[in-house]
């Protein structure tokens, strides 16, 4: 990225090597002459390392790849997480592993331990300033992810939950166990430790648990949650309350939740918060303006509406309704910013049309809503 007469200008820096932005750099891959790199503040999959080791993924692994079903946590139409690893729901260090051999295979180049501290606008486009000195860019693509903001409830005694992102959260407990927060994340930790034998109840007053089955997994439980779900409350050990917590409470030995009718409850562990994470914008915050409901605003490219030129990617992209926090919604993008770019620099873009054919293109998120028959 450097040279004797200093920084050259990247067409494209991505940051962050997840999912979302090794996807993103191996869309730009595919166009003409365009030159981008990556950079992570840790390794390739870094997130994927610092996930708890009993976490695994929602969505399955299958390799369809070659009858235009490509695999639902695929980054690239020729890989498959399935064939490579050879499970269906893949563990982090799994998913990490599969990532660092994509990046290796087609040879993207990735900065690690490069932290970006900081973005700001430029006459070149962007300067961000990292941990291996500035690197100039034309344009950037925010893929940093959103597991660095977990979200925890605002309420008295919030020091006291111990978030699902914590390996703490996943050591078996014995005795009375309260989550706050009944959607994946609650319920996938609930269905844990009910599974270790102890007493779960979870509080969510939205009650997500009865959420009909709609064809979105965003706003429902997967199908996997589904199934844990029956037999977790087949062990007559799981109780499912829809009551909000209002503050937690160490006494002694024991933590006591007060619910918003007033009520208390009581656990022999700190509660645990299951209660998701945050956009996660780190240096590029500024950089972004938010919707009404908080998450960044981009326009229909998935451009900063702040900044030209800056991209969002990853599981913070919101366009209407349309959430793309899952990899097989994102991943819909990477081919679409890899051609609007490439097209704003007058690149050949035409070996995009590959991530079309293998269902991982889509230019009009409208496109992307389907309601099941049956
Ligand atoms: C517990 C959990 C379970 C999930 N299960 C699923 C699932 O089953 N299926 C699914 O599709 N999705 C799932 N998700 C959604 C998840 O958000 C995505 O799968 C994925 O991790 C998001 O990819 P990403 O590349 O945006 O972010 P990440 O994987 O978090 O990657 C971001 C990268 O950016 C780097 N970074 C951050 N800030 C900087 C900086 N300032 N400078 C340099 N580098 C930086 C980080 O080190 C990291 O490597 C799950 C998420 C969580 C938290």
């Amino acid at each position: 990225m450097t040279s004797s007469t200093g920084p050259q200008p990247l067409d494209t820096l991505v940051i962050g090597a997840g999912p979302a932005g090794i996807g993103s750099a191996l869309a730009l891959d595919a166009v003409e002459g365009l030159v981008a790199g990556v950079v992570d503040r840790g390794e390739i999959g870094e997130t994927f390392h610092r996930w708890p080791r009993r976490q695994q993924f929602l969505t399955p692994s299958f390799t369809g790849n070659g009858y235009g079903a490509t695999d639902l946590n695929s980054v690239h139409p020729l890989t498959s997480p399935a064939f490579s690893l050879g499970v269906d729901y893949p563990d982090g260090a799994g998913y990490a592993k599969y990532l660092r051999s994509v990046t290796g295979h087609f040879e993207i180049p990735v900065a690690r331990g490069c932290e970006v501290t900081s973005l700001r606008q430029d006459d070149v486009g962007f300067i961000a300033t990292t941990a291996n000195g500035p690197i100039p860019a034309r344009t950037v693509i925010w893929a940093g992810g959103e597991f660095q903001s977990p979200e925890v409830p605002q309420i008295p005694g919030r020091h006291s939950l111990v978030h699902t992102g914590r390996e703490e959260a996943w050591t078996p407990r014995e005795g009375r166990v309260l989550v706050l927060g009944g959607g994946e994340s609650g319920i996938d930790i609930a269905c844990h430790h009910i599974e270790h034998g102890a007493a779960v109840t979870v509080l969510d007053a939205d009650h997500p648990w009865d959420a009909g089955q709609g064809s979105d997994p965003s706003y429902g439980l997967a199908p996997r949650s589904r199934m844990r779900l029956a037999a977790a409350r087949e062990t007559g050990r799981l109780t499912l309350a829809s009551r909000r917590a209002v503050a937690v409470a160490r006494e002694g030995r024991c933590w006591t939740v007060t619910l918003d009718d007033g009520g208390t409850l009581t656990a022999d562990s700190p509660p645990l918060a299951g209660t998701g994470f945050g956009p996660g914008l780190g240096p590029a915050a500024h950089l972004f303006d938010r919707r009404e409901d908080g998450w960044p605003l981009v326009d229909a490219d998935d451009q900063s509406t702040l900044a030209p030129g800056l991209f969002l990617s990853g599981p913070a992209l919101r366009h209407g309704a349309q959430r793309f926090c899952f990899i097989y919604k994102f991943r819909q993008r990477f081919a679409h910013v890899a051609r609007v770019i490439g097209e704003s620099l007058g690149k050949d873009c035409s070996e995009l049309e590959a991530w079309r054919s293998a269902g991982m293109l889509a230019e009009d998120v409208s496109e992307c809503g389907a309601e099941c028959a049956c």
